[in-house]
């Protein structure tokens, strides 16, 4: 549900990352600045597995629009310093699931970066 202009960058009620993003949920941060949020999943799949998010409410990958251009470039620069700065030097993967057959459960865009053990391929 949108709490006024659905363009907007507020909160979406009941998304659980806008409510990390507000600090109303607790979430252990990695790194934060204006417009991007990282923070540790709280179900990780791999011995580092974090989420990186726009503080702004995008809904999934297909719905980002040419005005969030650099918004997404700042998302995937975050997620390589992050990387950098946990020490995945080996190698990581950024997965972006999107949408129900993507696997997508949280309706925030959101990258996930994943490191610290060999990953295969194809992912399930
Ligand atoms: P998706 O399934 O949409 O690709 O990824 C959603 C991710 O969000 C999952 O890996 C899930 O563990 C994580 N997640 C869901 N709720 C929370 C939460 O409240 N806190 C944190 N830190 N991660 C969450
Ligand atoms: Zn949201």
């Amino acid at each position: 549900m949108f709490v006024s202009d659905p363009i907007a960058s507020e909160a979406i009620v009941d998304c659980i990352f806008c409510k990390i993003a507000a600090g109303s949920i607790p979430a252990k941060k990695v790194r934060e600045d204006d417009a991007v949020l990282a923070f540790h999943d709280i179900d990780p799949k791999a011995p580092t597995h974090i989420l990186v998010i726009p503080k702004k409410h995008i809904a999934s990958l297909a719905e980002a629009k040419a005005d969030d251009a650099a918004l997404l470039g700042r998302l995937l620069l975050a997620v390589a310093e992050i990387a950098q700065e946990q020490g995945l030097g080996k190698g990581y993967r950024v997965v972006i699931s999107t949408g129900a057959e993507g696997g997508q459960t949280v309706d925030h865009l959101h990258l996930h970066v994943l490191g610290g053990r060999q990953m295969h391929w194809p992912p399930g």
